[in-house]
């Protein structure tokens, strides 16, 4: 029988979504080295999201939970990411909140004078905008926000030199758990690392070291059109439409807790909607796609130590708002290892256990 082939690293990654890449992109930042498995799938969360991070929550204009430390946090993080992956990720184009009342416009007026929220609304940003975009309430611009380039991340991360991406499912059978390494019997490798790191999104409900987690996924559908209109600004009103350039444009999304292994008709309606009620021009449909999200019970991300084996470790529960709290989520899991700096308690995955 053919000999595996042995490859050594200081960690091993299951799962090269949004969560994996910026587990693998810390550990690379700090001249480590990491193994990434990840069966490529195309309806991964990370996939299909629009990857708008946003302080907000725009349906009632308030502060989005943690924003201003997870905000302050990744301003500083994507531009460094940026100029070590060598690639642009981060766009920092303020979302536009179009209203479609008068009650909403008056809502967002006094959401701009409250100190709780008034740090991330613009007063002064006023973008020139298209004739065929239906602004009949007029619109809000939200500061610190902007969407990344979660696609590229991923790329970037998946194709660094110190990096080896195995494009495979992981068998949780081939895993040798020890004291002082893992081991673990890949296709056609045999690999060594210190420790693992699970990042496997909606994947984690087949993990059985993490059985005792809560998932309460969500379905969520978007659409790829292209139209004439020219857009700079991702713009927020029943959904978002989100400039990807050449008059290329992902419109989303739907969220649904009964999780389909397709799109729906019902989805594709409620998403032209959203069109139509945001733009007056023709558009065409060029595709219509969905991903599950890896929401959690209580919405916040599942991060830490397995209470049993001190080197495994998970990083998951990024939600619909992983490009916010994913970098400073995995920082404190990654200082945790290298500093023994105590996770939040809020988000450890020890209140599972
Ligand atoms: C329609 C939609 C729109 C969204 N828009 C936004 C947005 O605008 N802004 C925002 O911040 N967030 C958005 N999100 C949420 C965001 O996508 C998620 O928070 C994030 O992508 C989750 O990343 P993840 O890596 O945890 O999971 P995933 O993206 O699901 O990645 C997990 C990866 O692990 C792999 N995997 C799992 N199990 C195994 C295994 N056993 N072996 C090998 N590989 C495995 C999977 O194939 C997958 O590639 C959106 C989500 C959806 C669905």
């Amino acid at each position: 029988m053919k000999e595996k082939k042995i490859i050594t690293a200081d960690a091993l990654i299951v799962g090269g979504g949004l969560a994996g890449a910026l587990m693998g992109l810390i550990h690379l930042m700090h001249h480590k080295t990491v193994i990434i498995i990840d069966a490529f799938n195309p309806h991964s969360a990370s996939h299909v999201a629009a990857g708008i991070v946003n302080p907000l929550q725009l349906k009632n204009i308030t502060r989005a939970w943690n924003s201003d430390t997870l905000f302050s946090f990744l301003h500083d993080f994507y531009p460094k990411a940026e100029s070590f992956l060598g690639c642009s990720i981060f766009n920092q184009t303020p979302v536009l909140k179009f209203f479609s009342s008068q009650k909403e416009e008056n809502d967002w007026q006094i959401a701009a004078s409250d100190s709780k929220t008034k740090g991330f609304i613009s007063q002064t940003y006023k973008p020139h905008l298209p004739a065929d975009l239906i602004s009949d309430f007029g619109f809000g611009a939200i500061k610190s926000s902007g969407w990344i380039d979660i696609k590229t991340l991923i790329k970037s991360v998946k194709t660094h030199k110190n990096t080896q991406y195995l494009n495979q499912a992981f068998n949780y059978e081939q895993l040798n758990i020890k004291n002082d390494n893992i081991v673990y019997v890949a296709k056609d490798s045999m690999l060594k690392t210190k420790s693992v790191f699970f990042c496997e999104g909606i994947g984690v409900l087949n993990n059985p070291l993490f059985k005792p987690l809560k998932l309460t996924p969500t379905h969520g559908e978007v659409l790829k059109i292209k139209t004439p209109i020219s857009l700079q600004n991702p713009i927020h009103r029943s959904g978002f439409i989100l400039p990807l350039g050449n008059n290329t444009y992902k419109v989303g999304s739907t969220y649904n807790n009964t999780i389909l292994p397709n799109t729906t008709a019902k989805g594709k309606t409620y998403l032209m909607q959203t069109i139509e009620k945001n733009i007056s021009c023709k558009y065409e449909i060029t595709d219509h796609s969905y991903g599950i999200r890896p929401n959690v019970y209580d919405r916040r991300p599942i991060i830490g130590q397995h209470p049993k084996h001190s080197n495994c470790y998970i990083f998951n529960g990024l939600g619909s708002r992983g490009a916010s709290q994913g970098p400073y989520y995995a920082q404190m899991l990654y200082d945790l290892i290298t500093k023994g700096k105590k996770i939040d308690p809020i988000v450890d995955v020890g209140r599972f256990f």
